[in-house]
């Protein structure tokens, strides 16, 4: 047997028949960096608490394997129905909300339009054009609030497709007045309006009411931030049971596997840990804010989320100096509005102290 070199992928021709939207679009960028401390993904940075991983663990292994799980999930789904004060009939699971982001794409978005503002969660703009939507962004203030009159205005203007807000906004970390978000929605007509929460829990804000008052309306939340559950990929939207049933129509079949279902069972039967954590992180963020006020050339930006904008002179160099001592964290800078700045979660005391001290250092 002879082995032959591989050949080199570089050099192969791009395969035929893939469509231009998806030739056009980059990876996804994201590089993972292995130093001590990781603040570049919005995770909690705790894990799930010992004892209950446990408890999974165990009904984990009295459940067969060679079965393929729930259809749809329905008793999870009922869990978080109990959980939320929802009908059960009205919320629709997926391996994250990253997945119903690409379902509300194409439910309501390809063909039609995919409005939001800039800069806004990347999902929302790479699905769109993944799947050949007409992108429509209008620019936040200057204060990161939303340009309630330039949304109101791109309403009427497109034609009607969906609209993803995200309440506290990302990658700012900024919360809307409640009243401007429903001078928003109020004027969405037609148009599938998203209010993504991923980050709820930390602004203390809650749209559901407002969900509940129209039946093309939903809010998407998840497993991945507050509740320290990133690694098992679950995230969920609370709709009308009408657009449930359509988007549920979009979902894979078994797409929510056994150890997910499991795992999440326990969670929602022991949720207490997740109020306490996002309480410790809301005293970190203003312990970090205080701390940084006197900073002679960073400045931090108001954050209702468990991350937070740094302005910089240079970002690339306060991101070097990070990394050097061993935190990484996002580089925001390649955004609209967004010269200088990097994202930093929060994470526990000591990564936060580190962070304090690093920048300190930086001269
Ligand atoms: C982190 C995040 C999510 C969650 O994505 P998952 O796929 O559920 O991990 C959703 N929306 C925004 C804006 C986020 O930052």
């Amino acid at each position: 047997m002879t082995t032959e070199p591989l050949p080199s992928t570089a050099a192969a021709p791009d395969p035929a028949g893939v469509r231009p939207a998806v030739r056009a679009v980059p990876a996804y960028p994201f590089t993972p960096i292995d130093v001590p401390i990781k603040l570049d993904q919005n995770e909690s940075p705790y894990d799930f608490p010992a004892d209950l991983k446990a408890l999974a663990a165990e009904r984990m292994l009295a459940r067969p394997w060679n079965r393929y799980p729930d259809l749809h999930a329905d008793t999870l789904k009922a869990s978080i129905a109990a959980y939320e004060d929802w009908d059960p009939a009205a919320v629709v699971v997926t391996p994250g909300s990253n997945v119903l982001i690409k379902l509300l794409t194409e439910l309501a978005g390809i063909g039609q339009t995919v409005l939001t503002v800039s800069p806004t969660f990347s999902v929302y703009t790479l699905e769109a054009q993944l799947l050949g939507a007409t992108l429509v962004q209008v620019p936040l203030n200057p204060d990161g609030s939303l340009p309630v009159a330039g949304l109101q205005a791109a309403l009427r203007e497109n034609t009607p497709g969906v609209l993803y807000i995200t309440e506290p906004h990302a990658p700012t970390g900024y919360a809307d007045t409640a009243a401007a978000v429903r001078e928003v929605v109020e004027a969405a007509g037609d148009w599938v309006v998203v209010l993504d929460e991923a980050y709820h829990q930390y602004s203390g804000t809650d749209y559901r009411a407002l969900v509940r008052e129209g039946e093309n309306r939903l809010s998407l939340r998840t497993f991945s931030k507050a509740w320290g559950l990133a690694g098992l990929r679950l995230g969920y939207a609370l709709a009308s049971p009408q657009l449930a049933a359509h988007l549920q129509k979009l979902v894979p079949a078994f797409n929510v596997n056994t150890l997910t279902q499991t795992a999440l069972e326990v969670a929602l039967e022991h949720p207490d840990y997740v109020r306490k954590r996002a309480e410790e992180v809301r005293r970190e963020r203003e312990r970090i804010f205080a701390a940084l006020q006197g900073h002679p050339s960073w400045q931090v930006l108001p954050s209702a989320a468990n991350f937070y904008l740094i302005r910089t002179p240079d970002a690339e160099a306060a991101y070097r100096h990070l990394l050097e001592h061993g935190i990484v964290v996002r580089r925001q800078d390649q955004l609209p509005g967004l010269a200088g700045c990097l994202r930093v979660a929060v994470g526990t005391p000591a990564e936060n102290d580190a962070l304090l001290q690093a920048a300190q250092a930086f001269r």
